[in-house]
């Protein structure tokens, strides 16, 4: 209830934002996941987006040859759909 833990507050928070506006349909659902191809050493980044009904729910794999930060991802991919008009 109204139980103050004062530690709990100081909880090492990622500053970035993990889920992202989606272009296609506008709710804040985009996830990003990322690993390493272990075979090209590149950075394979899944962007997703969480809305079933949204196209872009079946995700799209943006690849990069250097670790990349979500948020950038997450520009690249937003410019990429932008541009591509759909
Ligand atoms: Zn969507």
């Amino acid at each position: 209830m109204g139980r103050r833990r004062k530690k709990t507050l100081r909880v090492v928070h990622r500053t970035l934002p993990s889920v992202f506006a989606c272009p296609r349909c506008g709710l804040i659902a985009i996830r990003i996941t990322s690993e390493q191809d272990p075979a090209s050493q590149d950075f394979v980044f899944r962007v997703t987006c969480g809305n079933p009904n949204c196209p872009l729910h079946a995700g799209r794999e943006m690849r990069y040859s250097t670790k990349r930060a979500n948020i950038d991802v997450y520009n690249t991919f937003v410019d990429d759909y932008a541009k591509a008009g759909v």
